[in-house]
């Protein structure tokens, strides 16, 4: 279960993440900070493109940090947006292929919880490891 003080504590670091962000086309910047069960912190931003597919969102900025350095299983994601949008469908499937259990928070610019969210629930009937026999 995730205390208040992490919930604050993720909150904190994606809206510290967020003024990285590289949005110059449109202009939405999005933070994102990642816990993983070893109780590591992994923060990212959006990083756009000139050439537009090839940007990519915050919250896989932080996932793929992780697993890059070794992490598997995510207790919790916080996104923050000037406006609390949520995570794209994108990076609810890629936080599926680590867990249909992650805990997403989403967040605005001034650091209030907007939803607090199981994957799960954010991704019904989610394609995953298992569906490949993993
Ligand atoms: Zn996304």
């Amino acid at each position: 279960m995730l205390t208040n003080e992490i919930r604050a504590r993720l909150i904190q670091l994606a809206g510290e993440a967020r003024q990285w962000a590289y949005a110059p086309y449109s202009n939405y910047r999005v933070g994102a900070a990642a816990l993983t069960s070893s109780g590591r912190f992994f923060t990212g931003c959006n990083v756009e493109n000139a050439s537009y597919p090839n940007g990519l969102c915050a919250e896989r900025v932080a996932v793929f940090k992780a697993v890059s350095e070794g992490e598997r299983e995510f207790l919790a994601i916080a996104v923050v947006t000037g406006n609390g949008g949520t995570p794209c469908g994108a990076c609810r499937q890629v936080l599926a292929e680590f867990g249909l259990d992650t805990m997403v928070l989403i967040a605005d610019a001034e650091g209030n919880l907007k939803q607090e969210a199981r994957l799960s629930e954010l991704l019904p009937g989610a394609f995953g490891p298992g569906d490949l026999g993993k």
